[in-house]
């Protein structure tokens, strides 16, 4: 079974990263694009034989936001799109997606990756912190500045509007589509990016872990990730399935998985989390185990560990990972 693993930190060791991939049967470290600003990891990566999974954050650079702060998403609630960790850009601007394409291309002809993935590809939401029971009503999300109302009232005719911050229920559908649109033609821009740079190499994309019918659709008029069409043009959607952040169980994340594979007709790689983020709910190392067992016995298309850093702070889970290293 693939397994790949992510890491975020560029500061980690990469003799060491190797030396758990290789210990752990995992054969893809999935990098973000600072891993690369040297050769050390590359290097590393090619002399051991592991694959180089590159994931490009597409809607997310606080660096390029602190140079130029008009290009902040809006929210609904009149903020701009910055929480916690998370900076994003508004994706009408045009400026920054060729920005980015420009960049990208640079990035990939220079190391051809095995594997690329496309993360943050999508409006604003900090979905970690969504509770899926609730109305989907008050959910702050963007994108409200006046590119994108300028551009939804040409595609729909209609004015975007909000009523206490949130949008009316019949419009929902209609913004829906329009961010489904927008989503999916940056994603084709990017596979021609891609084809040109290092054609033939797979794609995966990162997609929010709600389903179609979740908080009123909110996948689509919230998100504007389209599944079934970004499943069409990709090699496979990745829902972030992380159980623990969500407060849900394993029925759930089935659930998840099966209705993503049904909606795009391709496997799907199951996340394992190993350590509480965003609520505190423990994850034990009976948890971890059970996780990957299920993921084995549902024949998912791979396991996407996550992550490095916290694994390594665990002995324990280490093992847990050792032991599926020739699953
Ligand atoms: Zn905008």
């Amino acid at each position: 079974m693939r397994k790949a693993l992510f890491v975020f930190d560029t500061s980690v060791d990469p003799g060491q990263l190797v030396s758990f991939c290789t210990q752990a049967g995992i054969d893809s470290p999935i990098l973000h694009p600072g891993f690369f600003d040297d050769d050390l990891f590359l290097t590393a990566l090619r002399r051991s034989g592991l694959k180089v999974w590159m994931n490009l954050p597409v809607f997310f650079d606080e660096g390029y936001l602190n140079d130029n702060p008009d290009a902040y998403s809006i929210t609904s609630f009149g903020n701009r799109a910055a929480y916690s960790w998370l900076h994003m850009v508004c994706p009408s601007q045009d400026k920054y997606i060729d920005l980015k394409l420009r960049q990208f291309h640079n990035l990939i002809k220079k190391i051809h990756p095995d594997y690329i993935s496309y993360d943050f590809i999508r409006f604003y939401v900090f979905w970690e912190q969504v509770e899926l029971d609730n109305p989907a009503d008050t959910i702050e999300h963007g994108c409200y500045c006046p590119e994108c109302q300028r551009r939804y009232l040409k595609f729909s005719g209609e004015r975007l509007s909000l009523t206490n911050r949130i949008v009316e229920r019949s419009q929902r559908e209609l913004l829906g589509e329009w961010k489904k649109t927008v989503i999916t033609e940056i994603t084709r821009k990017l596979n021609d990016m891609v084809n040109e740079a290092a054609q033939g190499t797979p794609i995966y994309i990162k997609t929010i872990p709600w389903k179609t019918a979740d908080l009123d659709h909110g996948i689509a008029w919230i998100s504007g990730q389209d599944i079934e069409r970004l499943g069409s043009i990709s090699d496979g959607i990745i829902p972030m399935a992380l159980t623990q952040i969500l407060g849900q169980t394993s029925h759930w994340k089935k659930d998840l998985l099966d209705h993503v594979k049904a909606t795009t007709g391709k496997e799907v790689m199951s996340y394992i989390q190993f350590e509480p983020l965003i609520r505190r709910t423990a994850i034990t190392n009976e948890q971890v185990d059970i996780e990957i067992q299920t993921a084995i016995k549902e024949k998912r298309a791979g396991l996407i560990y996550f992550h490095y850093e916290q694994i390594m702070a665990n002995a324990e889970k280490q093992r847990v990972v050792v032991k599926y290293r020739t699953v």
